[in-house]
């Protein structure tokens, strides 16, 4: 399938939902939520193949993950960077305020690193996702600048976001901001940097959520329909982690007119009904740990949570700019952290590196089919393919694949129609 403007990226399902086009090109694209996809930016005018989606097309991580290794910091990992890109040093630990810690998915780092970001004069803000305001099942991109707007926005959220969408924000701001997503979100802001040089001068710093991939509305819908909510407008709060560790999803709202709170366990929400649900882009992605950021966050599940215990983190050093925040905020007494060996990431996530070798057979296998396939350079995939996973694995990433091309229809190009307005908003939730 040819991919010639951001509306094909969104036809093959290659669309990671980041937003970073309808930043760029506010007048071409709009960002709207789609049930079974996720955010996605729909054209404002017929869409036409000229320089200008050239230009999209190199920033979109949809379709473009390139590292260069000239460019990393020196002193990375190099036995470790093939499968998990540039470390420069690997910590675990959590925010020192308990009330940060309690709330956030893991240890609190990255609402830590928010709250050193709005309480600094070098920095602006941070533009990140949380909850949408009057429609608490949906999600919102924000630029905080205050602690309450921070701690409003603590707490992963496992439903399509799009940070990238405010991007300009950044660069209209007066002083750097620092920026909080997805790896493919981070990818999306490390593309645009590297081509525009106030974005690059106006980004302070970025970190990337660990990921092992996004569920559509479909998910949240599902998950809160067996919460007993049929109505999603009738909640009026929705968190999926934190308040412990892994802690629990929860949703508070009227169920037949009484107010009703439900709470469900990390099993019964991830990985019995949101895990299901992952965008089809997910199924192909070699970056689930933020390779292109200067801090990425994720669960230390090397050691199993103890029930009732309190969050921790597993904290990645990408870069000299983000060894400079970790260590600053540990000698100001705002992160309790502990250094831990590099292959910590990879015993934390040993589910992540299979993943990167399944992806190596599911990219033959669209290529085979004649459907989408991104470019990702500087990713390795095939050493994991023959390394990470067993015969029947190997054989599943391709022949499954071939089964899934024709069931998700990814030869034909798939329409995206946004949500009718009983379904939820169909509108960029930040307007210029
Ligand atoms: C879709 C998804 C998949 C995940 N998969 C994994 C995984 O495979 N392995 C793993 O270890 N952890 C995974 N996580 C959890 C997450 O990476 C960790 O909890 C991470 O350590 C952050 O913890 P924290 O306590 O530092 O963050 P917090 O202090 O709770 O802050 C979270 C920050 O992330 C931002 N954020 C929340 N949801 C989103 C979103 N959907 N898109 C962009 N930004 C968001 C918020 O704005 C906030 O700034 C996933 C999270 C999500 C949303
Ligand atoms: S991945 Fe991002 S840049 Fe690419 S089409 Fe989707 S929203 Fe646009
Ligand atoms: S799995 Fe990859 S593509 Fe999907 S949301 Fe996570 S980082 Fe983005």
């Amino acid at each position: 399938m040819r991919i010639a403007t951001i509306k094909a990226v969104t036809e093959a399902q290659l669309c990671t939902g980041c937003g970073a086009c309808a930043s760029i090109a506010p007048e071409r694209y709009r960002m709207a939520d789609v049930t079974d996809h996720g955010r996605r930016p729909i054209p404002c005018s017929a869409t036409r193949e000229d320089h200008v989606e050239r230009e999209l097309l190199e920033v979109c991580p949809g379709v473009t993950l390139h590292h260069d290794e000239k460019t990393w910091s020196k002193g990375y990992d190099r036995e470790q960077a093939a499968g998990w890109g540039p470390i420069l040093e690997v910590w675990k630990g959590h925010a020192v305020e308990e009330q940060t810690r309690w709330e956030a998915s893991s240890g609190g780092i990255a609402t830590a690193i928010a709250l050193h970001a709005v309480r600094s004069k070098n920095t602006h803000g941070v533009l990140h996702i949380r909850s949408r305001r009057g429609r608490a099942w949906l999600n919102e991109t924000v630029l905080s600048t205050t602690e309450a707007d921070v701690r409003a926005a603590t707490g992963s959220r496992y439903a399509p976001a799009s940070p990238v969408e405010s991007l300009h924000l950044v660069r209209d701001a007066a002083t750097p901001t620092v920026f909080i997503g997805k790896p493919c979100d981070v990818a999306a802001v490390h593309n645009i940097a590297r081509k525009d040089r106030t974005i690059n001068e106006k980004v302070a710093l970025t970190v990337a959520i660990f990921c092992a991939g996004t569920p559509t509305w479909r998910g949240t819908l599902e998950m809160l329909r067996a919460m007993g909510f049929d109505d999603p407008e009738s909640v009026e709060y929705l968190r999926y982690r934190g308040h412990g560790w892994p802690g629990h999803a929860a949703a508070r709202g009227k169920i037949q007119g009484r107010a009703t709170e439900v709470k469900f366990t990390y099993d019964e929400s991830w990985n019995r009904i949101l895990s299901r649900h992952r965008q089809w882009r997910c199924q192909i992605c070699p970056d689930h740990t933020g390779e292109f950021a200067d801090i990425s966050v994720g669960d230390p599940w090397y050691e199993p949570p103890k029930e009732g215990a309190s969050g921790e983190s597993l904290i990645v050093v990408r870069t000299e700019r983000g060894a400079r925040w970790v260590e600053e905020m540990r000698a100001l007494g705002v992160l309790r952290i502990e250094r831990v060996a590099n292959d910590v990431v990879a015993r934390s996530q040993p589910n992540l590196m299979r993943v990167r070798g399944a992806v190596w057979g599911r990219l033959l296998a669209l290529r085979l089919a004649g459907a989408g396939v991104p470019s990702f350079r500087g990713l390795p995939t095939f050493r994991f393919w023959l390394r990470e996973i067993d015969m029947r694995a190997k054989l599943q990433s391709i022949f499954g694949t071939l089964r899934r091309i024709g069931s998700r229809g990814l030869r034909k190009p798939a329409t995206m129609a946004p949500m009718d307005e009983s379904g939820g908003d169909v509108t960029n939730a930040n307007p210029r």
